[in-house]
């Protein structure tokens, strides 16, 4: 499986890392081994000081599809969940600043986090869904897929026209604004329409 994500699909995290509002979709791939295994604390990588929350609605694709059309990415998944894409913002600043890919400071061992997932079908809708992240207890982002600048079903079609789409292929949708970083100890847990998907401790 492969890991889509896409970065700044949310204007108020986009003005509070000072970017560019894009006129499409950023997509960038995180690979297989950036899942953390389930249950697994996570461990702050040597090679960064700063790495970040970021917590993001994820869909996971049901079937193989390629320039799949908007109206029929429904047809694409079932489920939706919550998870968090970990960013080593120290060194992706480094990246950014020379124009390099920014793979190493995303797509990191453990630098996906997958909560439990859902059925769309708990929901009158994909598109006015409230999620929230918790660190030690207190909430650090709040959301709604409302806000999106590109909703499910069109970065489905966006991506799709770049990137054959299989089966069991993971999409992060983009984080809102409150991103911080975490310490050893930190507790952070990830809720989607007051459902708690995630939990998990940093070492
Ligand atoms: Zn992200």
């Amino acid at each position: 499986m492969k890991i889509i994500c896409i970065g700044r699909n949310y204007t108020d995290h986009i003005t509070e890392l000072n970017n560019e509002r894009p006129s499409e979709p950023v997509v960038f791939i995180k690979p297989d081994s950036a899942v953390l295994p389930k249950e697994q604390d996570f461990y702050i990588p040597e090679f960064t000081d700063d790495v970040h929350y970021e917590v993001e609605v994820l869909v996971k694709i049901k079937k193989v599809g390629k320039h799949i059309k908007q109206s029929f990415a429904p047809s694409y998944y079932d489920e939706i969940g919550l998870g968090i894409d970990f960013t080593a913002r120290d060194l992706q600043a480094k990246l950014k600043e020379k124009g390099l890919p920014w793979e190493k400071s995303k797509g990191f061992d453990g630098a996906a986090v997958i909560g439990e997932w859902v059925s769309k079908t708990d929901y009158d809708t994909v598109n006015n869904l409230s999620f929230e992240l918790k660190k030690n207890n207190e909430v650090v982002q709040t959301g709604n897929t409302s806000l999106m600048l590109w909703k499910i079903d069109e970065l489905i079609a966006y991506v799709s026209t770049f990137f054959m789409l299989k089966k069991g292929d993971v999409l992060f949708t983009g984080t809102p604004a409150g991103v911080g970083k975490v310490v050893a100890n930190d507790y952070l847990t990830g809720s989607l329409e007051q459902k708690e998907l995630f939990n998990l401790r940093i070492k």
